[in-house]
């Protein structure tokens, strides 16, 4: 997607060799319009795939799929990282480990919102080791639900997640793809552009 890479290119900057930082527009303030674009993007990808719900992780999973729900006509329902004094009972939890903060979460939904009569997308900010979209594909067969695939806004191809979800027969789909962040420099894979 030409727009999201041209803003990576423009705001994004790499941390290190495994990171890249999008605090301007995706982790921290966000670029509406842009996650406008991207949300009409995903629906588009997924239009004849029978979508009742979308299942994201906060925080920044839910800019991007609340996009998306609003163009499908779709609920989005986001994973808790923490426990909640409200969200208490009938919950589908997971572990997952955190990429960036290297911690394990408990991340949980309820089962009053994700049910066998549901087909998923599940939508995430990034992709690295892919061990957030796998805690939600968990609390997805938990739930009963099938999922119609995995919707990624940043992709770092270099990274095992995106090969270990396709290996299972997952469909991914990545508005971008990053080949590598060598030399503080972002490259971009081309199939990734639309
Ligand atoms: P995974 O679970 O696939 O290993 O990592 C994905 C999660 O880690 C995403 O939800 C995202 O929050 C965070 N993450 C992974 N890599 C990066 C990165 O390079 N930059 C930022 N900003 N977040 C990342």
């Amino acid at each position: 997607m030409k727009q999201l890479q041209d803003k990576i290119s423009s705001e994004g900057r790499v941390l290190s060799e495994d990171v890249l930082k999008v605090d301007s527009f995706l982790n921290h303030q966000v670029d509406p319009r842009l996650m406008q674009a991207i949300g009409k993007e995903f629906a588009r990808r997924f239009e004849n795939d029978g979508i009742t719900k979308i299942l994201t992780i906060e925080s920044s999973g839910i800019a991007p799929s609340v996009m998306a729900g609003l163009t499908m006509g779709v609920p989005v329902i986001f994973a808790r990282k923490r426990a909640s004094l409200t969200l208490t009972e009938g919950l589908i939890s997971a572990e997952v480990k955190s990429f960036t903060k290297q911690t394990v979460n408990t991340i949980s939904v309820s089962g009053d919102y994700v049910t066998a009569e549901d087909t998923l997308l599940i939508i995430d900010d990034f992709l690295a080791n892919g061990q957030a979209a796998l805690g939600l594909l968990d609390i997805a067969r938990h739930s009963g639900a099938s999922v119609a695939g995995v919707g990624i806004v940043i992709e770092k191809g270099f990274q095992q997640g995106g090969i270990l979800l396709r290996d299972q027969g997952i469909r991914v789909e990545s508005l971008a793809i990053i080949d590598s962040l060598a030399d503080g420099k972002v490259s971009f894979r081309e199939e990734a552009e639309v």
